[in-house]
């Protein structure tokens, strides 16, 4: 799940030039936000919302360049009617199909597919895997049997599935965890690869919710809510990408979506690696915007090399203005721009501007080579 929540309402844009209105009070709204009346000197951190300083141009990109796959989200619409709102907003934004990942598996998955089923071409539910019999004989094959039957049900897909140090069952005694390489799911793996199922993982998480919750750590304002620091028996960090890196190359026929880039992306270079060397795992974009615009010439070049492995992703709920953030950062060549109520950062934020070919990519061209192949592939092959 993300870890940034808070998306701005809803606002109908019919034209340019309304756009153009409703914008110009959105920066005059955002600029008379009423500052906190405190003295300088004793403003807290968490307090603190920067308003750029810059007369420079400011995108609001409400559609995708191109047609976009959404990887990355789950099943938030609490009815038919919120369901039938967010394929308006899907259709406002270009996004033309939506990937829900439940977690879900037995009865459960079926009440999440019976939602969804309704719009067949605009969602995929992907299911969780059944882990309640772990420590039993029948572990495996109670799983096996648990993601046959949501295959039957209509789950094109495994997700996500996640471990930030406590195992994907959430243990807090450690001799109780399953760990995503323990070698007791390998069986289950191995099936997703036999049933055509990518697997979408997410593993650990930023690395300064690891770090001391001090005065250097750089993402102490959002770090703060998702700290890990304080839980010293979980896996670290490096450990949890081994785990991923030893899942992905002892099942190379199942694909592996590694979400929110695999929480590298305070380490491109190392998943950059990791993409290169293994032709079954893909990354995820979803809510790691603002992790990634503070640097933007590093982030795009990532972008270029690893263009055939990305997948665009939310995970942030279903507004129209969540999207036209995303598309922002992806495409724009604006610079130094806050987010902070959506992201939780008050680190300033720069468009990638990658390129339409780049773009046509992670929007679409590699999601469709997974769901409609769903086989290993990719330009490393
Ligand atoms: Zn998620």
């Amino acid at each position: 799940m993300t870890i940034i929540l808070n998306i701005k309402a809803d606002i109908p844009m019919k034209s340019f030039f309304q756009t153009g209105i409703l914008l110009l009070l959105l920066v005059m709204g955002c600029r008379q936000q009423p500052a906190v009346k405190q003295e300088p000197g004793s403003i807290l951190l968490k307090n603190y919302r920067p308003v750029s300083i810059y007369n420079i141009p400011e995108s609001h990109i409400e559609k995708a360049r191109f047609g976009v796959i959404d990887m990355h989200s789950h099943p938030y619409a609490g009815g038919p009617d919120e369901i039938a709102q967010w394929v308006k907003n899907m259709d406002r934004a270009g996004i033309e199909k939506t990937i829900i990942l439940s977690g879900a598996y037995g009865t459960q998955f079926d009440s999440v597919y019976a939602l969804y089923a309704k719009y067949p071409g605009r969602f995929e539910v992907w299911c969780g895997l059944d882990l309640s019999a772990f420590g039993g004989d029948e572990f495996a094959d109670k799983a096996i049997a648990g993601l046959e039957r949501c295959v039957k049900a209509g789950a094109k897909g495994v997700g996500e599935i996640s471990d930030k140090g406590n195992g994907l069952n959430k243990q807090d005694d450690p001799a109780k965890r399953l760990y995503l390489d323990d070698p007791r799911l390998a069986p289950l793996f191995e099936k997703c690869a036999e049933l055509n199922l990518p697997v979408n993982v997410h593993i650990a998480d930023p690395v300064w919710m690891y770090q001391p919750m001090d005065s250097t750590n750089d993402g102490l304002m959002n770090a703060l809510d998702w700290r890990l620091d304080d839980k010293p028996d979980y896996r670290s960090h490096g450990e949890m990408i081994s785990a991923l890196e030893n899942i992905v190359k002892a099942h190379p026929k199942t694909i592996f979506i590694a979400c929110h880039f695999a929480n590298l992306s305070y380490d491109l270079n190392r998943l950059d690696t990791l993409l290169h060397r293994y032709p079954n795992l893909y990354a995820d974009i979803a809510a790691r915007y603002a992790e990634t615009a503070p640097i933007p010439r590093f982030a795009k070049e990532f972008y270029m090399n690893n263009q055939d492995k990305l997948l665009y992703g939310t995970d942030m709920g279903f507004k129209p203005e969540m999207y036209a953030v995303t598309f922002r950062i992806l495409e724009s060549t604006d610079e130094h721009f806050y987010e902070t109520e959506q992201f939780g950062y008050h680190w300033s934020l720069n468009g990638l501007d990658l390129p339409a070919a780049v773009l046509k990519k992670v929007y679409h061209e590699n999601a469709v080579r997974i769901i409609k192949g769903r086989k290993p592939g990719g330009m490393y092959q």
